[in-house]
């Protein structure tokens, strides 16, 4: 298969950010696995929004309601193709990844007894851990973890074994933010419906990289954040079968999801309604939309090849920094690259880089578990996006090198 080659310098030009300075030197961004930047043409969504036509949804008669809730549920539709849903009401929209994880956890509270067990990955963010140790408080269920090798790749026997009549629901993410593996997530998917249980892939990582057709992977419920794909922050998707969004109870009172309300007895409105508790972030779901559209301009083949040659570079140049080590080699991984460099503290290293205009992330990046696997306090991690040139990552490799002259 020939994929298209990117044109990069045309594709920087689209990001207004990266014509920015940072202390005097012109911005590297390396971030991209806390959040990416944002394009003109989802930037001018934003703005046409509230210089044309904002107004609440779903609600009014007037011409600028109708243009606001049409434009909303377009970037429903958008959202619906991009990922091959069955049906546009199994899409819900948040705030995020974090909010669509608690609204599923908080929803099963009634479906789980003592003894029922959930499995985790050992890999997880935080905001896919933390939910679920409250639905175990409540419901007296059982919290078990599938482990990880030193290579940061799930070890798939352990978790045939763990799986059992008593696993209700397993989670696991698409992609680890922290270490960039990609996990194998028909395989866990197939595995744990054989015993019954519900599955939640968290995306949050893998969109931004991988297209996926989630009815193709029959995924129970699959949760995205717009910000990490060149949307704004505090909107994103939940996607669940119907079948389940229709037995899990509400997770908000409030407007848009009821169907009627007295005071004897409320009944709620039909999906995606009933989890769209009042008033949504409008301008932040058709900038999603947006997004899609500006990613997908672009063409996801061509950018998973060009983020894979660029992961590859870089791997091979920082290795040739003695005393760096990489944490997370799995054989499928995106371009998230963790790493410390020995009897340096992460920390220092971030500040003194940050100087030269390079941003990278340090520390357990929302997965201590990690970080206590491997027995360190954090790493620095550098995550590439497909606006990223090699030129980037040399000036990392050098900025790290200018770091490691100054600490050591
Ligand atoms: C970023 C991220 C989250 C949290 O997403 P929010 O947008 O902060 O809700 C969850 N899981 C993974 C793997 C992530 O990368």
């Amino acid at each position: 298969m020939i994929t298209k080659t990117l044109d990069i310098q045309t594709i920087r030009k689209d990001f207004p950010i990266l014509q920015r300075e940072v202390n005097g030197k012109p911005l590297v961004y390396l971030d991209n696995a806390a959040t990416s930047q944002t394009p003109q043409q989802v930037i001018d969504t934003i703005v046409d929004y509230y210089q044309n036509y904002n107004a609440n949804i779903h609600r009014g008669v007037h011409t600028l309601s109708q243009e606001a809730t049409d434009a909303y549920e377009a970037a429903r539709q958008k959202i619906q193709k991009h990922f091959n849903i069955a049906k546009a009401h199994e899409i819900i929209f948040t705030s995020g990844t974090t909010q669509s994880i608690n609204l599923v956890a908080t929803g099963f509270t009634s479906f789980l007894k003592e003894g029922d067990e959930i499995l985790v990955s050992a890999m997880e963010h935080h905001s896919n851990i933390v939910p679920w140790q409250m639905l175990c408080e409540r419901t007296g269920a059982l919290l078990k973890v599938i482990p990880m090798n030193l290579d940061g790749e799930l070890v798939m026997e352990e978790y045939h074994n763990l799986l059992s009549d008593k696993t209700k629901l397993v989670f696991c993410n698409h992609v680890s933010n922290a270490l960039g593996t990609v996990n194998p997530i028909e395989k866990i998917i197939d595995a744990a419906h054989k015993v019954g249980a519900a599955v939640l892939i968290d995306g949050a990582q893998a969109a931004p990289h991988i297209k996926a057709d989630l009815q193709a992977l029959d995924v129970d419920f699959y949760t995205v954040s717009a910000h990490k794909m060149c949307g704004p922050t505090g909107v994103g998707m939940l996607y669940g079968k119907e079948e389940w969004l229709k037995k899990l109870p509400p997770y908000q009172g409030g407007g848009e999801m009821i169907a009627e309300v007295t005071f004897e007895k409320t009944t709620y409105a039909d999906l995606p309604h009933k989890f769209e508790a009042g008033t949504p972030n409008i301008c932040g779901g058709i900038a999603f939309g947006a997004a899609l559209d500006y990613m997908n301009s672009i063409g996801f083949d061509a950018i998973a090849q060009y983020e894979d040659e660029l992961l590859q570079y870089a791997t091979e140049q920082l290795l040739t920094i003695e005393g760096l080590k990489i944490y997370g080699t799995a054989v499928h991984k995106t371009s998230v690259i963790s790493f410390n460099i020995e009897g340096i503290h992460p920390y220092d290293i971030g500040t003194i880089v940050d100087k030269l205009g390079i941003a990278v992330r340090t520390g357990h990046h929302c997965a201590q578990p990690i970080m206590d696997f491997y027995q360190i306090p954090g790493t620095v991690r550098a995550s590439f996006s497909f606006y990223n040139t090699k030129e980037e990552v040399d000036k990392l490799v050098e900025g790290i090198k200018r770091a490691k002259n100054m600490l050591l």
